[in-house]
């Protein structure tokens, strides 16, 4: 399923919620099963996830990745 507003959402700075989820919308699902591993990884860096996702063409900051990973984020609740 798609959502067209997927990497509207994504591109959205600000606001409280958790841009990990938004990001992972816009990912073919080669890059989002990538992606998924190298979150569980604990030998990849959260600065190595972040440098992917821009090669990607997606912008999550250092900030939103490291929270999303140690469960301190808005989708963890
Ligand atoms: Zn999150």
């Amino acid at each position: 399923m798609t959502d067209p507003l997927a990497e509207f959402r994504a591109a959205t700075g600000g606001g409280s919620g958790c841009r990990i989820p938004g990001a992972r919308q816009t990912m073919t699902a080669q890059h989002r099963d990538a992606f998924d591993q190298a979150m569980t990884d604990r030998t990849i860096s959260a600065p190595a996830i972040v440098k992917v996702l821009e090669r990607w063409g997606i912008n999550v900051t250092l900030h939103a990745v490291g929270a999303h990973r140690r469960g301190q984020c808005a989708c963890s609740k």
